[in-house]
């Protein structure tokens, strides 16, 4: 399958990564647009929330605690998580992915 994330997830991409498990991985964003950008992704191509099934439930679920695990690990006093769906939404890459932004100030290190 010719996607981006898919081969960042297989590693045939290089990726900063910043997490991983079973079903979700993420990674810095390549072009932030905040202090702290990361892209939270299930590793399961969907390719945006328009297409979720019900079935997707438990891997959002996912998706979410470990934004909030990596917000809580870094010490983010505050942050933002954005889906952007369909072009029109501005979603550019089609598998589906969470923004994690902040600009905490106290976060010294980019993550
Ligand atoms: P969206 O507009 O919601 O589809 O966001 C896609 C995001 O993917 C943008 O913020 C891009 O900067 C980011 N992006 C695209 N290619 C890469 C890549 N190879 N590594 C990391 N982030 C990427």
């Amino acid at each position: 399958m010719d996607c981006i994330f898919c081969k960042i997830i297989n590693g045939e991409i290089p990726s900063e990564k910043v997490f991983e498990s079973e079903n979700i991985f993420a990674f810095l964003d390549i072009n932030p647009k905040a202090k702290v950008h990361v892209l939270v992704v299930p590793k399961k191509h969907i390719e945006s929330v328009k297409h979720l099934e019900g079935s997707d439930e438990k891997i959002m679920g996912e998706l979410i605690l470990v934004a909030k695990k990596i917000a809580e690990e870094k010490k983010l006093a505050g942050y933002k998580l954005i889906f952007n769906a369909g072009r029109e939404g501005g979603q550019l890459v089609d598998h589906l992915h969470l923004h994690l932004v902040s600009p905490d100030v106290k976060c010294e290190h980019r993550i």
